[in-house]
């Protein structure tokens, strides 16, 4: 039985999702799936003359099943989609997406047989950083605006 069956939308879920959406806004758990160059920028982004820590996202994981964030950065190929595809099945939820740069985007520079062209083809995906590559501010833009999605978010809607 689920906290909507017991009260349904209330003043007891309400308080509940600002307190649950507050924790979960401010300490994401990044998993990073990086394979090409936007994954290098993303290091920069991650390390010390940036901090992404700034924003409560400094403890990356690599291990998919202790993540709730999948950060995808660079080009997907159609031999990485089912890798792509099951590390984003083995997160736990709720979890969200962020993709970087503009071949994870859209496929960017190569509209060719063997790229993905964008990995909304595979899984969803919450926030689009555009760029080649995006710089470090960018993906904290992202950050900043996925922290203001998940406020508004529903303990309800997300199991
Ligand atoms: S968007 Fe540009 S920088 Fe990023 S992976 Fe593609 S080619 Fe490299």
């Amino acid at each position: 039985m689920g906290i909507e069956t017991i009260c349904g939308p209330s003043w007891i879920t309400a308080r509940l999702d600002d307190v649950v959406n507050w924790g979960r806004a401010n300490s994401p758990w990044p998993y990073i799936f990086g394979t090409a160059c936007c994954a290098i920028e993303f290091m920069s982004a991650a390390s010390s003359h940036f901090d992404v820590a700034r924003y409560g996202a400094e403890l990356l994981r690599w291990s998919p099943r202790q993540a709730d964030l999948l950060i995808v950065a660079g080009t997907i190929s159609y031999k990485q989609a089912p890798v792509l595809k099951r590390i984003y099945e083995q997160m736990c939820e709720p979890k969200w997406v962020i993709a970087v740069g503009a071949c994870c985007c859209t496929g960017g520079l190569y509209n060719n047989y063997c790229t993905i062209q964008g990995i909304a083809e595979l899984i969803p995906v919450d926030i689009y950083v555009p760029g080649c590559p995006p710089r470090a501010e960018a993906i904290f833009d992202a950050l900043v605006k996925l922290r203001s999605a998940i406020r508004k978010e529903s303990v309800i809607d997300r199991k």
